[in-house]
């Protein structure tokens, strides 16, 4: 019988097939010739201890025990070109997911998505860094594969649903992502490998009669006695359907204006709210591993630090490690960061969200505001820190302690932030109680990771697309609309995800439902 095994092992043997099958033949005591195969089932770092550990769970088969290679195989799809339509907005990790699970289930999806396809999404993003110009249509947040495409392609989740979870994992790797990313405890992708996953879900719609339309906004929904009836696009096109999958992310303000302006139910949501914080990887390696060179079996350490300060959750947000802080703007006029790494994570920085949780109570004047008072309040920001730095794409920054100190920085070192930066006291970007949240926090968290209150540290502003500020409700157990049927909030911008799989798997449970509706 094939045997499982926990093991714990030096990174130097789990980086190494010929040595942790010598290893695993001296623990079972057999000779390492009769090690037939070691499937990886799965691995993480325990750098809890100043000797450092890999934790894997293996099976191993002994020869002449049955032993199988299994490729993972995408679903059975059939052509759906005449099947019944089904409005997809967006074409996000939601919709994408949304789409590919409709055709698994006989329905056609039309995609419609009004930034560009993942090429020519390219053009668009080195304007925004190199010339500073913001297209409102095809940015880091907009376009195909939405805000996951040119990202870090991390792959956890808090979902507790671990089924839902394996299958977005699997169809990632039915798509091309490596089969690392099932055994990994916090795997990812990176953003040099994502797009062509992307672009082949994409054909893959196509060939089996769905639609996608790039540069296709949608700018009304078409509803009748409270039911969808369809969308209208920017150049007046309609499309008609009575099932609409709304997934248009966390960034789509006109979205949540067109759907208050017509009295669509949407709330006001809490969401996070800060800096993104840029340490030198190597720091940030001896913090974590606890030594002065991480070695070449390790990869780049990753951190997650959550502290309570002034009764508020400050914590660490999509940090990359070995990554690059991104420009995030989808509008002229406003400044945003978020941060990505290519695979291999190989850039000498590192960087993180450093956030704080945001009340709504915090979203003043929320009488003038309503629903979108939480996203008036981020704006506001935004727009702030895009003045402050200079009206371009240049970002405030602040050297740590300098900002713990309200010090302004005499000099801001080159960053991986290519727009550049400005020099600003960042208490004049937020509302003082943040100010004051964020410089007590990052005094406690330099007591949890020594070194890592440092004015080598640099902060940029601001960090405010974390989730979405509007909720979108949905019956919890049909996901349709509360008012409006055959409408279906979907993903991150609805209240629902909050981030690549969990949007993923939002997707298909919209799709899920919509099915359901139909037998
Ligand atoms: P989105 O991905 O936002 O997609 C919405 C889509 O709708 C967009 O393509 C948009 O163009 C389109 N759209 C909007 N309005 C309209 C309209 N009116 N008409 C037509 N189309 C419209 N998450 C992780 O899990 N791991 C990470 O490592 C990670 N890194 C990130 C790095 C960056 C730089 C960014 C920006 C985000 C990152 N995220 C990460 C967050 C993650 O990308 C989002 O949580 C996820 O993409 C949300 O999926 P979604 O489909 O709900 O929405």
């Amino acid at each position: 019988m094939p045997r499982e095994l926990l093991l714990q092992v030096t990174p130097e043997i789990a980086a190494n097939e010929l040595l942790l099958k010598d290893y695993l033949s001296k623990q079972i005591k057999v000779s390492p010739k009769e090690i037939q195969h070691i499937t990886i089932l799965k691995r993480s770092i325990d750098a809890r201890q100043k000797a450092i550990k890999i934790n894997m769970k293996v099976i191993i088969y002994l020869q002449g025990e049955p032993f199988q290679e299994t490729k993972i195989e995408l679903p059975i799809y059939k052509d759906v070109s005449s099947a019944q339509e089904v409005i997809v907005v967006g074409a996000g990790p939601a919709g994408l997911f949304a789409a590919l699970q409709l055709i698994e289930l006989g329905l056609k999806p039309i995609v419609i998505e009004r930034g560009k396809d993942v090429r020519g999404r390219r053009r668009d993003l080195k304007a925004i860094n190199v010339d500073h110009l913001v297209n409102e249509d095809s940015n880091y947040c907009f376009g195909e594969g939405g805000a996951g495409t040119y990202s870090d392609g991390k792959l956890y989740t808090r979902s507790k649903k671990r089924g839902d979870v394996t299958r977005i994992l699997e169809l990632l790797v039915a798509f091309g992502a490596s089969e690392d990313i099932l055994v990994e405890a916090h795997p990812h992708i990176g953003t040099n490998k994502l797009p062509k996953i992307i672009e082949d879900i994409r054909n893959k719609i196509i060939e089996f009669g769905g639609q996608v339309l790039f540069d296709t906004r949608v700018t009304d929904i078409l509803v009748k006695n409270n039911e969808v009836e369809g969308i209208v696009t920017q150049n007046g096109d309609k499309i008609l359907s009575n099932k609409l999958i709304l997934a248009t992310g966390h960034s789509a303000r006109d979205i949540f204006e067109l759907l208050d302006k017509k009295k669509i139910f949407i709330e006001a949501k809490p969401f996070a709210l800060g800096v993104r914080a840029e340490h030198s990887q190597e720091l940030i390696d001896s913090i974590q591993y606890s030594c002065d060179y991480r070695g070449e079996h390790l990869p780049p350490a990753p951190y997650s630090i959550v502290k309570q300060v002034n009764g508020r959750g400050m914590y660490s947000f999509c940090m990359c490690p070995g990554g690059v802080i991104a420009p995030c703007a989808t509008s002229p006029g406003e400044v945003v960061t978020n941060g990505w790494s290519p695979s291999k994570r190989d850039q000498v920085t590192a960087n993180s969200g450093i956030v704080i949780e945001l009340k709504l109570e915090d979203f003043k004047p929320f009488e003038k505001f309503g629903a979108l008072a939480g996203m008036e309040f981020q704006k506001s920001i935004e727009q702030k820190a895009w003045h402050l730095a200079g009206e371009t794409q240049k970002v405030p920054a602040q050297r740590m302690i300098d900002f713990t100190q309200n010090k302004v920085s005499a000099d801001i070192p080159k960053t991986s932030y290519v727009p550049g930066t400005t020099s600003v006291e960042m208490g004049q970007v937020f509302p003082g109680f943040l100010s004051q949240i964020l410089r007590e926090g990052f005094k406690e968290f330099g007591k949890s990771m020594r070194g890592y209150l440092t004015n080598e540290a640099i902060l940029h502003a601001p960090e405010s697309r974390t989730s979405s500020p509007v909720r979108i409700p949905r019956d919890p157990i049909t996901y349709e609309h509360l008012q409006i049927k055959g409408l279906y909030p979907c993903g991150e911008g609805a209240g629902y995800a909050g981030g690549i799989i969990s949007a993923a798997i939002d997707g298909e449970k919209c799709a899920l439902m919509i099915a359901e509706t139909l037998k």
